[in-house]
């Protein structure tokens, strides 16, 4: 099992505290954090307003079963709701990214009456079993079978592949707008409209999981914006409360109305939508979408300039980056780590992936793209 606290098995890292960009163990050394733990800390570590919010909270109400309508509640839904693409207004709220992933599969099955799903090649969906059936390493999946069923695998970007295989069966094709787990693999140019133009002729649900691409991170609110096409479904998590557990599935009325009944416990609870709001909030007054824009586009731009004959790729899109290297991406990590002071994070074997707080200025990113030159 991971998470016993050992971020490297040859020197472990033991996080005391943080402060934006930064996080700090018990002796008061500095890293400056370029994964914000896998895109969970779009505001930065600890952000005022954040804290705030959730510390007023928690004097406030700290739980109360869903049935009961809070405000707390629907200014999240409201805010989710304003920030989504098109007509999509309707929000199911839960506690993590393969939980909203669930949600999605479970609507999009009820909604249409059919259960196949088609998902892409090197995908990554969550862990919880209908999730996990469709995330394509099988290293994740091999112990834990039979997963839920129904799920066909197509090459991702492979727009003649995807129209094949969505037919009358299909209720839905779930697919990230950019890989991040799988390497960093944006959809190529087209793809995309491709995804929304089959699944409507067929009357399946287009799902689009931007856990990962979400909120800001790849210049645009939601990457599908830059895609210029409404999903039926869009799943979000990771950064959505600053750090709080959360998922959101959002969706159009059509998969609404025939959603079926689910339901979770903890769903919307006050202090995680308190954290949510504030995360939007920020998200929007601070305009962390365009910095994210500018800031990624110039650390792409530097380090394609910068580094050496190992570097096969640099690829992304805003605060999403990843660079292909020829040999393994994990041996670099210890030391950006514990010689320069830098944490990121890996995405498969060969690709070195940074996901910082959108809150990152130029400084920053010059650390990083010096960092960088000098490791590869
Ligand atoms: C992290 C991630 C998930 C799973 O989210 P959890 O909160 O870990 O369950 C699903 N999809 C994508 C694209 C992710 O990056």
């Amino acid at each position: 099992m991971t998470g016993n606290g050992f971020v490297f098995s040859e020197k472990p890292i033991r996080i005391d505290s943080g402060s934006g960009p930064y996080l700090y163990d018990a002796d008061g050394t500095e890293y400056l954090d370029f994964g914000a733990s896998y895109a969970v800390t779009p505001t930065g570590h600890c952000h005022p307003a954040v804290v705030d919010a959730v510390q007023q909270q928690t004097e406030q109400l700290l739980y109360v079963q869903g049935s009961y309508p809070l405000d707390v509640r629907d200014e999240l839904h409201s805010a989710l709701a304003a920030s989504a693409p098109g007509d999509i207004r309707n929000v199911w709220l839960c506690n993590s990214g393969t939980e909203a992933n669930e949600a999605a599969i479970k609507f999009a099955r009820s909604a249409t009456g059919r259960s196949k799903v088609v998902a892409t090649k090197r995908g990554f969906h969550g862990r919880t079993l209908g999730a996990l059936a469709a995330t394509w390493k099988q290293k994740y999946k091999e112990a834990f079978e039979p997963l839920a069923g129904g799920v066909e695998f197509v090459p991702y970007g492979d727009a003649t592949a995807l129209d094949a295989a969505v037919d009358e069966q299909t209720a839905a094709v779930l697919l990230e707008p950019i890989q991040g787990e799988g390497g960093i693999n944006p959809a190529p140019e087209g793809y995309l409209q491709a995804a929304r133009e089959t699944t409507a002729d067929n009357g399946a649900a287009l799902v689009l999981d931007e856990i990962q691409t979400g909120l800001g991170r790849t210049g645009t609110m939601w990457a599908t914006e830059q895609a210029d096409i409404v999903p039926d479904i869009l799943t979000t998590a990771k950064g959505l409360a600053s750090g709080l557990p959360i998922g959101a599935t959002l969706c159009r009325d059509w998969i609404a109305e025939d959603a079926g009944n689910h339901g979770s416990t903890f769903s919307g609870g006050p202090v995680v939508c308190a954290a949510a709001t504030a995360t939007l909030d920020v998200i929007e007054d601070e305009q962390l979408t365009d910095h994210a824009a500018d800031i990624g586009a110039s650390i792409v731009e530097e380090l394609q300039t910068a580094v050496g004959a190992d570097v096969r790729d640099i690829r992304g899109q805003g605060l999403m980056i990843g660079v292909e290297v020829k040999r393994g991406a994990n041996r670099l990590l210890p030391t950006l780590a514990l010689e320069h002071g830098i944490l990121a994070l890996p995405a498969g074997r060969s690709v070195l992936r940074l996901l910082p707080p959108l809150i990152v200025d130029h400084d920053h990113a010059d650390r990083v793209v010096n960092a960088l030159t000098e490791v590869l």
